[in-house]
């Protein structure tokens, strides 16, 4: 068992890796509080290269939180589109605002005042009032809780309150005071780097401390929880056309992709086609009535817990119909052409949809004259 006494090794074999190791990050260079927030938000579920390539696109467009604050939601959910987990977003566009009006426009340092804006808990406060402000506060992700569970041969899940606690309590004992900067992105970089998924402990600077090394189980640990089952999901959705143009619809500011634009549809019922699902769902959402022209392709993609297959279809009027709805799911429509539909922030799975039709030879035909 590691004792107490060799927290001070550990610490300094963790900076000295750090230093020669670590990754040329665009928010590495300066550590501004406001840099150091965005790539934290932004690297929440979301791998590191994608992350500094979104990092680099938001900073041309927005230099600062008062550009933040100022900016139309469409904006911020269209430079966010891919990231998924949009909720983040509209939490920075809300910190930006409090940021900008409570705070001056400047971030505020202390843990409390970082902690209390929307989309903060306690990793990412620890985490700017750390790395962005160099102040003592461990901040724990699962990079950090994997080094732990193997480096202290953790042999529950690591995610079980008593570990959880042991982890913090730890790190907090172990983190050199007035270094918390660096020793927090070293444990969380190799993390990342070396005590992986598949951990690489032949380069591994920790080697001779940890538990898990030793007893030859580094790929045991951390020891899995029960995972969630599965669902597979069938959705129905279709473009209707009607005087050349597409029919969407804006969902509303709650639930799974809050506010964003799309095309009517949902799920298959027992007993029920896709098809006649597509012509039900068109009448309760729209009070359209419609009838199918063609069936387009099946797309299937996953988001959270789900596994959705999506079954697509060109749509047209069943009968003489004025052009516009009653809306019972959305909070407002439109009729947009081709390029105006690519223009909006759409949910992945009908984004991946578009991007099907866009290279459909069978259908540019259509598309364009839409
Ligand atoms: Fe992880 Fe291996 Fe290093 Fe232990 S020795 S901390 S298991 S990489």
């Amino acid at each position: 068992m590691i004792s107490p006494d060799q927290y001070p090794t550990i610490a300094n074999q963790l900076l000295t890796w750090f230093t020669q190791n670590k990754r040329p990050l665009p928010w590495r260079t300066d550590y501004a509080p406001y840099h150091v927030w965005v790539s934290e938000i932004m690297l929440q579920q979301t791998q590191m290269e994608r992350g500094v390539t979104y990092f680099n696109r938001w900073m041309q467009m927005l230099p600062d939180v008062t550009a933040v604050a100022e900016a139309h939601e469409d904006d911020l959910l269209k430079l966010w589109e891919g990231l998924g987990y949009y909720s983040r977003v509209r939490n920075l566009h809300k910190a930006a605002k409090i940021i900008a009006t409570e705070h001056d426009g400047i971030f505020p340092e202390t843990y409390s005042d970082i902690r209390a804006l929307p989309g903060i808990g306690e990793y990412t406060a620890g985490a700017i009032a750390s790395i962005a402000f160099n102040q003592d506060v461990i901040c724990v992700d699962a990079n950090v809780e994997r080094v732990f569970a193997r480096l202290f041969d953790i042999d529950t899940p690591v995610k079980q309150k008593q570990n959880m606690e042991f982890i913090r309590k730890t790190a907090t004992e172990m983190l050199p005071s007035g270094r918390a900067r660096e020793f927090n992105q070293a444990l969380m970089e190799l993390g990342a780097l070396v005590c992986s998924k598949k951990p690489h402990c032949a380069r591994c600077p920790l080697q001779e401390n940890c538990e898990a090394f030793h007893l030859e189980i580094p790929q045991e640990r951390p020891v899995p929880i029960a995972k969630k089952g599965i669902k597979h999901i069938d959705v129905a959705t279709g473009f209707l056309m009607h005087n050349g143009k597409i029919y969407i619809q804006k969902r509303p500011e709650f639930g799974v992709w809050a506010g964003f634009w799309e095309l009517p549809g949902g799920s298959v019922e027992e007993g029920e086609t896709p098809e006649e699902a597509v012509v039900r769902e068109f009448m309760e959402e729209t009070e359209f009535p419609v009838q199918i022209k063609d069936k387009i392709l099946v797309v299937k993609h996953g988001y959270t817990t789900y596994r959705v297959t999506m079954h697509c279809y060109f749509l047209t009027f069943a009968k003489e119909h004025t052009a516009e709805p009653v809306l019972h799911a959305a909070t407002a429509y439109q009729w947009v052409n081709m390029k105006e539909l690519d223009a909006v922030t759409l949910p992945a799975g009908h984004r991946k949809l578009l991007d099907h039709l866009q290279t459909d030879l069978r259908l540019i035909p259509l598309l364009e004259n839409s």
